[in-house]
């Protein structure tokens, strides 16, 4: 049997076990700590799935859910282990911001670079790292340490959002090296798949693989797990950030228990995933931001987060702000360019020109396995 300890919380047969792991040391004393929930099935072996919350801290629906995940009735019919960090950012969960206010950039694009195998030494040679990125280091080398066979990581997206897990490239080495070879790469990208077909929920592939690694999602907590690690691993996104939708909580805690179902560590048959829209369409989408206001105004929607949306159809309207149309078309009409789905109305009406305005679900051609493009 592996030792599973994170943090000072050691894994032990049929308990639930709570514990810290340290962050950040502040200025003014003390640190900021991770609290750890480490719940074990009877038998103490068998699949160790993490679950990660509230990165980003103005979303708590993932937060919630981890502390609602871990109960006696879960453990007594558990087979292996549960690692739950029901928050990788307690301050700004304190401050209910995105970022902890000590940090200036994204917290879910600084996890290790996968092709450095948790060994972080800096972005730049001659450039050390922050505490956060040295305690995200430390999680990641937990992670990789008590012998993860999956990670959920559970966020919020825009208020009204489709709730979705997303389905992320996976990177293969080509020559020699210590990343994942062709074949590695294709049965880990098919194990996904089958984890997020597994779960009941819909299914965006992430932005296609050079985007993916601009935007520094490769070093998203699922993104460096998946493709450092090795192992499956998932973004879960719970509809509108800084509010819990019951429904979508209920979901989330569906989806998750299927996953263990899907790995092995509960034995009872799948549960439906009620009280969400579910899209499945016909091809793979992935998710794809659009469209961008063509001139400053006003919008008016014209379809909402889960609807299909077919190419040409009018999608929102643009206004001035005493509501008379602008724009080219006639009413301000905007007609889309893609097949698909709506699954997010970027925040508020009012934009200025190119700002963006939805993010849709269009079809997914891009490859899934793909070169290290970086
Ligand atoms: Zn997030």
């Amino acid at each position: 049997m592996t030792t599973i300890q994170v943090g000072t919380a050691r894994a032990s047969a049929g308990q639930i076990i709570y514990g810290w792991l340290d962050g950040v040391t502040l200025p003014t004393g003390g640190k900021d700590r991770f609290p750890v929930i480490v719940a074990q099935g009877d038998r103490g072996n068998g699949p160790i799935l993490w679950v990660t919350a509230s990165i980003h801290g103005g979303e708590h629906t993932g937060l919630v859910v981890a502390q609602r995940l871990v109960t006696k009735e879960l453990v007594s019919r558990l087979n292996g282990t549960l690692v739950v960090i029901p928050t990788l950012n307690p301050a700004g969960l304190r401050t209910k911001e995105r970022s902890p206010y000590y940090f200036s950039s994204d917290p879910n694009r600084s996890f290790p670079e996968p092709r450095q195998n948790g060994q972080q030494p800096g972005h730049n040679s001659g450039e050390t790292i922050s505490e956060l990125e040295a305690a995200y280091q430390r999680i990641y080398q937990a992670i990789s340490a008590s012998g993860a066979d999956l990670l959920l990581d559970l966020h919020n997206a825009q208020i009204g959002s489709l709730p979705m897990v997303f389905r992320d490239p996976v990177f293969y080495q080509r020559g020699r090296g210590n990343g994942l070879n062709r074949q590695e790469a294709t049965a880990l990208q098919a194990r996904l798949g089958a984890l997020l077909e597994s779960m009941g929920f819909s299914i965006i592939n992430e932005f296609a693989a050079e985007s993916y690694v601009d935007k520094r999602l490769h070093r998203s907590v699922s993104g460096a797990v998946l493709n450092g690690i090795g192992i499956p691993a998932v973004t879960v996104e719970l509809g509108s950030w800084m509010h819990v939708d019951p429904g979508v909580a209920e979901a989330a805690l569906s989806g998750i228990r299927n996953a263990m179902r899907w790995a092995g560590m509960l034995d009872d048959a799948p549960e439906p995933v009620t009280g969400i829209p579910v899209i499945c369409p016909p091809y793979p989408v992935r998710r794809h931001v659009y469209p961008y206001a063509p001139q400053a105004g006003i919008v008016h929607h014209l379809i909402r987060p889960g609807e299909p949306v077919r190419k040409g159809q009018p999608i929102l309207k643009m206004a001035d702000i005493h509501g008379r149309p602008v724009g080219e078309n006639p009413n301000g009409t905007l007609y889309s360019e893609y097949e698909g789905y709506v699954i997010a109305w970027q925040h508020g009406v009012v934009r200025y020109q190119g700002e963006p305005i939805m993010v849709l679900a269009i079809r997914d051609d891009a490859e899934l396995v793909r070169p290290y493009p970086y």
